[in-house]
């Protein structure tokens, strides 16, 4: 439910109505507007009767429930959209965001060398996995904590913040010691357990689409984040399971006017996995650009042919510097702005 306070609502009066949606068993989540104060008042459904006894308190205008099934990534609660930072890169603002690195973190020398690459090329964070989650055993599952240093050395070397997948509760603090923002993978979008540890470590989430999953279960688990208090989530949209063999996904384009329609949280393309083929990674990004997306997330690797993991669909740096400059036009035409 929303508790609309009015404009003249005194702190007083917002306090009381804080302090009564709690004692009904209600978490509160005011958010302070220009206009306004609005409530989220958000808990189990069961208790909506409770919730109509705030209609008649002091200052509020009135009350109305969140029907969506997602409820603190709603637009229904807050009507703008998000926008933070990380270090100085902004997100979901009116600057397009760019990530960019190899699948994973293969060697110090090489981490350093894409990191250079996609830094030159006007890239603002550095992407690199250290714990890989492989369809198969055999493949290499990345290096883990000494993975996570190799990312460290490239962030030392370029200044460029760091994007790296956690993939188990139990490597949630390691990960938050290097990582600038957390990743969870396509593969861990409904692992409930991992998006509360996250949601609990208050460093940004990107948190990719499932490989089935529908928008509103995406929303869902941005929720599970949200709830823990972290309100920097990314949602990235990286294609989803389908018949055709042409490319790896499907990748959903019409997902980012479906999200941007329901909720505030920034939205972001994946296009290296969401077609898993170099051949279309800059048509499409492109096409997620002018449908609104708030940045791209691109694999980038020194030397694609001789990547660990993902090469076939990783640009190489001359690829990806052409990509930075092809995207600007589109960038502009739908007004907005790319700080490289
Ligand atoms: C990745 O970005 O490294 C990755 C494994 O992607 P996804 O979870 O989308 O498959
Ligand atoms: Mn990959």
């Amino acid at each position: 439910m929303i508790v609309v306070m009015n404009h003249g609502a005194s702190q007083d009066q917002i306090q009381a109505v804080i302090a009564r949606i709690e004692e009904l068993g209600f978490v509160a989540h005011p958010i302070h507007g220009v206009e306004r104060t609005v409530i989220g008042a958000i808990g189990d459904e069961r208790e909506k009767p409770a919730l109509q006894q705030i209609e008649g308190m002091g200052g509020v205008e009135n009350v109305v429930p969140i029907l969506k099934p997602f409820k603190l990534a709603s637009r229904d609660l807050k009507t703008a959209s998000s926008v933070f930072k990380v270090g100085d890169v902004s997100i979901g603002g009116e600057a397009v965001c760019v990530i960019a690195g190899p699948c994973s973190v293969e060697t110090t020398e090489s981490i350093i060398a894409s990191a250079q690459a996609v830094a030159a090329a006007g890239a603002q964070m550095l992407r690199g996995g250290a714990y890989k989650p492989r369809s198969s055993p055999y493949s290499f599952q990345g290096h883990r904590e000494e993975g996570l240093k190799m990312l460290q050395a490239a962030k030392e070397a370029t200044g460029l913040p760091i994007v790296t997948e956690v993939m188990d509760t139990r490597n949630c603090d390691v990960v938050a010691e290097y990582a600038d923002v957390l990743q969870i993978g396509a593969r861990n979008m409904q692992n409930f357990q991992l998006l509360t540890e996250v949601g609990k470590v208050g460093k940004p989430v990107l948190l990719k689409r499932g490989i089935a999953a529908t928008i509103t279960e995406w929303l869902q688990a941005a929720e599970y984040i949200l709830r823990e208090g972290n309100q920097k989530v990314i949602l990235c949209e990286r294609g989803i399971r389908s018949f055709g063999t042409e490319t790896r996904n499907l990748l959903d384009l019409a997902a980012i006017a479906v999200v941007k329609r329901y909720s505030h949280l920034p939205v972001i393309v994946d296009p290296s996995h969401g077609t898993g083929d170099y051949h279309y990674v800059q048509a499409v990004s492109l096409g997620a650009i002018a449908t609104g997306a708030d940045g791209l997330m691109i694999e980038v690797h020194h030397d694609p042919q001789n990547a660990w993991s993902d090469g076939a669909q990783s640009l190489g740096p001359d690829k990806f510097t052409g990509l930075m400059e092809a995207v600007k036009p589109v960038i502009r035409a739908v007004g907005r702005s790319h700080p490289w």
